[in-house]
């Protein structure tokens, strides 16, 4: 075994479960770290808290006066709390979150000092924003950005440190960050659901959207991971012989979680609860060493920051148990990767979840009208969807028959599509009073309150119903759920918005009754959105072939499926509704273009450099072992040795053609990327990646895991996937 390989396997044996105290009742702790209405009720005044609550509710602006006053509240809480800086806390498009650290302390004179901290601190920052990605938009415009206070998503201490979430945009006011667009979704998505409402409700004020997110991970002993070059430096392991014993017992998905993983899962839990982030569900996942964190659901934005706080977290306090923790989709070949559910729902001001059946007919039509309007909105939007998750890593596990496949389907279950087929049948135009009531009684009405199809719930779909919302399952677990959810609540916000126009036609222009209107516009959009309604197999090659048939997209790698954030339809969307102009959108198309080149380019050297400075020269160590001895079966038996060194022979040669191929596939993938690195153009560098690059990725493996097979493992350099997997 290589010195480092040694090391780490006899480190990470070594290593105990860290001892952690619990408190007695968390809830008694939770939020402790947040400025909540609780903190702010205690240090502000009556017109700054008004004026938050506000703002947090209808998204009032807070003038430059009150700021003053919040600031200085604030700061007196944080300092109580034992907070010494403060940040702008805010999520550009790299994915990981930013923060630069002011101190409190400032000088005034005379050798003297005080903690200051103004309502312009609070308001608005001006980071050095020339090294996030921008896409062009800071080069076409001004070469500034800013952050301002997002009061919608309350600040946190952590670290010592009061973190003011906040969105970040360029001086002429273009969306920098993943939070900007999103809260301008739900805005929309407020505006056009509140409308529809109103055909049921009049007292409907506020529609929130609500994300429950379901974190899977996995967890590695620092020493192990760090003996990886690949680990440290993709997050995956791009090489490595499956082990004898995988996932195919079984035996791990909510096994008995690990002491070790235990001790680390209540420390994180303890952080979370002082952080606000309402953690509820942990368990094993599928393969080894792989967990799950899901929260209570909450309001979209809040949930947002949230799972963006929780993933930071989750490193910094796996530090303290040697750990280290693998977001990655993919960071195993043969073993399950991780993905990232999102629960999505939509509720009232008045306590209704608008994606739930409900007690009486009316209430089952207003759950059918946002039910129905959702999946049109799917429908029509699945290739943009698709593209809210698509990334270098989430490539790995789309379509990889663990995951959802790369198109985008929904699942209703066989309760709910019975009703869509009796819908379906309703007459068209007006209804008589008869047909009304039995459609009343007999199908809207016998909507049961709780759907039943939790038992065969469609694990291979995509974007399933599960009652009482949605859950998009396609999501990658290093995902920023920004994305998906800005793009989810603007398709369903824009459907919303024509449903209302063509209800309202009917009813003014045909003289319909309210019901009936409702009734026919349900009709048709159950007729034309048949397409993405799927409750089979989304694993099998058939679907392939049938959602081909059906029209649907199957884009299968990131550059293909991002092509339709450009598109003029998507502009045109994203443009009316005021979620991102041309610009923003083109940039972030170019962004996350350029980002999917950069991680290929990033995996292409470590394999490359792993394959030649690893694997090659240790192949030829071992094969110089088999040549010595060889040799000295020759001295001893002279012509017959061949009769003893068969098996040598024969390794000898074949370690020689894997080392031949291995080095003719990593100089032939370094001439592929030279090419690419010169090409211009975005897209095409983008698909060069994709398509020249990417594909020695696999056969350069291949070679080296046979490699791993033959040689000597006392000399194999690299920690092997039965070390990182089941060592506890
Ligand atoms: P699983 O999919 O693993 O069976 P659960 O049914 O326990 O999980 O729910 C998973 C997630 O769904 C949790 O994060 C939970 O908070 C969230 N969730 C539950 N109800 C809603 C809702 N109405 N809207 C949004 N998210 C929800
Ligand atoms: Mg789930």
């Amino acid at each position: 075994m290589s010195t480092l390989r040694f090391h780490a396997v006899k480190a990470s044996l070594k290593r105990k479960p860290l001892k952690i105290k619990d408190v007695k009742r968390r809830s008694e702790i939770f939020g402790a770290n947040v400025f909540n209405e609780p903190s702010m009720r205690q240090y502000l005044t009556s017109t700054a808290l008004n004026s938050v609550l506000e703002a947090i509710d209808k998204g009032t602006k807070i003038n430059r006066l009150v700021a003053d006053h919040v600031s200085t509240g604030m700061k007196e809480w944080a300092i109580s709390k034992g907070a010494t800086h403060y940040t702008h806390w805010f999520q550009p498009l790299t994915g990981a979150t930013a923060e630069k650290h002011d101190a409190f302390f400032e000088t005034i004179g005379d050798g003297l000092a005080i903690e200051k901290f103004g309502g312009d601190q609070l308001v608005q920052q001006e980071p050095d924003a020339s090294s996030f990605p921008n896409g062009g938009i800071r080069n076409t415009f001004e070469a500034r950005g800013y952050t301002a206070w997002d009061p919608t998503s309350p600040a946190f201490i952590y670290d010592k440190t009061l973190c003011i979430p906040t969105v970040f945009v360029s001086y002429t006011g273009e969306a920098l960050d993943f939070k900007t667009p999103l809260l301008r979704a739900l805005q929309v998505v407020d505006n056009a659901a509140v409308a529809v409402c109103k055909y049921f409700d009049k007292n409907v004020k506020k529609v929130n959207a609500s994300l429950g997110w379901e974190q899977e991970y996995f967890l590695i002993d620092s020493a192990l991971a760090a003996s990886r070059p690949d680990i440290l430096i993709t997050g995956r392991t791009v090489l490595g012989h499956s082990p004898a014993k995988g996932q195919q017992l079984d035996d791990h998905y909510f096994g008995t979680i690990p002491a070790r993983a235990m001790a680390y899962m209540r420390d994180l839990e303890h952080q979370c609860m002082l952080l606000g982030i309402p953690v509820k569900t942990r368990h094993n996942e599928v393969a080894p060493n792989q967990f799950e964190l899901a929260p209570i659901y909450e309001e979209a934005n809040l949930a947002v920051d949230h799972n963006s706080l929780l993933m930071d977290v989750m490193q910094k306090i796996a530090k303290r148990h040697n750990f280290t923790v693998l977001m990655h989709e993919k960071p195993f070949a043969g073993v399950n990767g991780s993905g990232k559910h999102n629960n999505w729902s939509l509720s009232t001001n008045t306590g209704v979840n608008l994606l739930s059946p409900g007690k009486t007919p009316m209430s089952n039509l207003q759950f059918l009208t946002f039910f129905i309007n959702t999946i049109k909105a799917v429908e029509t939007h699945e290739e943009l969807l698709r593209a809210a998750i698509a990334s270098a890593s989430n490539d790995h596990r789309l379509g990889a028959n663990e995951a959802p496949p790369a198109i985008i389907s929904i699942f209703i279950g066989e309760q709910l599509t019975k009703v869509l087929k009796e819908l379906e049948t309703v007459t068209k135009g007006k209804l008589s009073p008869k047909e009304k009531t039995d459609l009343k009684l007999n199908v809207v009405g016998k909507i049961p309150e709780v759907i039943l199809d939790n038992t065969d719930r469609n694990r291979t779909s995509p974007f399933a119903f599960t009652g009482n919302k949605f859950e998009f399952r396609a999501v990658g677990s290093t995902a920023n759920c920004a994305n998906p959810m800005t793009v989810l609540n603007t398709i369903v916000a824009k459907q919303l918005m024509d449903f209302k126009v063509e209800v309202d036609e009917l009813i003014d222009e045909k003289a319909m009754k309210k019901d009936d209107a409702i009734f026919n516009v349900l009709r048709e959009y159950i007729k034309t959105s048949k397409a993405i309604l799927f409750e089979g197999n989304g694993y099998s090659a058939d679907w392939e072939k049938e959602a081909k048939k059906r029209g649907l997209s199957n884009n299968k790698t990131t550059p293909e499926a991002l092509k339709i954030k450009k598109a003029k339809s998507t502009i045109e969307l994203y443009n009316s509704l005021g979620i991102m102009n041309k610009i923003e959108t083109e940039a972030r198309y170019e962004i996350e273009m350029e980002d999917y080149s950069h991680h290929i380019q990033i995996e292409s050297r470590v394999i490359g450099d792993i394959a030649r400075n690893h694997v090659v020269p240790t192949a030829v160590k071992y094969q110089n072992v088999l040549i010595e001895n060889v040799t000295g079966l020759k001295t001893i038996y002279g012509d017959r040795f061949k009769d003893f060194a068969k098996a040598q022979l024969t390794l000898i040669e074949q370690i020689s053609e894997h080392i031949e191929a291995i080095n003719s596939s990593v100089t032939k993938m370094i001439e592929a990327r030279k090419v690419c690195n010169q090409q211009t153009d975005l897209e095409k560098r983008a698909s060069g990646y994709c398509k020249e690059v990417k594909p020695f990725f696999e056969e350069i493996r291949y070679h080296c895991d046979k490699l791993e097979l033959m040689v000597d493992d006392e000399l194999w350099p690299l920690t092997k996937y039965r070390e990182l997997l089941f060592t506890k």
